[in-house]
């Protein structure tokens, strides 16, 4: 059975058993609060249960190392969106050790994408038009630095309103435990 038809064949039962009742709520997130993540596999249940947060009680705006690549980007337009039309107050930066994006090798992850058919000349033909492939696709050296530096780019955001409280965390990816790396009511 393909990937599609096993979610399709599960997804026919859960409806039809009704199995979405417990997970009822709206679309305000009861919390008030915005939680920024990776989207490492590990913390997909982990995080939310080790945070006690359920269905409802917040915005989680994932990417690959919960990084904010731009000021304008996608991150930060959530952000903007959730406080102003969801009325979240509070924002958790919560990176994580061991994460993927930490220490990533460029030199290794371009070879991979050679490998897979990418032809020289489409890598070539993006940096002519100013995309520095490589820049993009790199990680951070240290999780704490990066996490800090995100709460930063929130905190002196243009659009975000001052009095919204940032705070950065880290979890650690096997045991859930949190620890503060900035504490955003300081
Ligand atoms: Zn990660």
């Amino acid at each position: 059975m393909s990937k599609l038809d096993e979610i399709l064949k599960f997804n026919k039962n859960f409806v039809e058993n009704k199995e979405y009742e417990i997970y009822k709520t709206s679309k305000e997130p009861d919390k008030r609060i915005l939680i920024l993540s990776c989207m490492d596999t590990r913390l997909t249940d982990l995080l939310p249960r080790a945070l006690n947060i359920k269905n409802g009680d917040v915005k989680i705006v994932k990417n690959a190392g919960a990084s904010i690549m731009h000021p304008f980007g996608s991150v930060i337009r959530s952000i903007v969106v959730a406080v102003y039309e969801f009325n979240v107050d509070e924002i958790f930066v919560i990176g994580h050790h061991s994460c993927g994006m930490c220490n990533l090798s460029t030199d290794n992850l371009m070879k991979k994408i050679i490998e897979r058919g990418i032809s020289l000349e489409t890598i070539e033909t993006l940096e002519n038009g100013g995309i520095d492939i490589k820049k993009w696709l790199h990680g951070f050296d240290s999780v704490e630095k990066s996490i800090e530096d995100s709460v930063n780019t929130i905190k002196k955001h243009p659009l975000i309103p001052k009095e919204i409280v940032v705070h950065g965390l880290a979890i650690d990816p096997e045991t859930g435990k949190l620890d503060v790396i900035v504490n955003g009511y300081e």
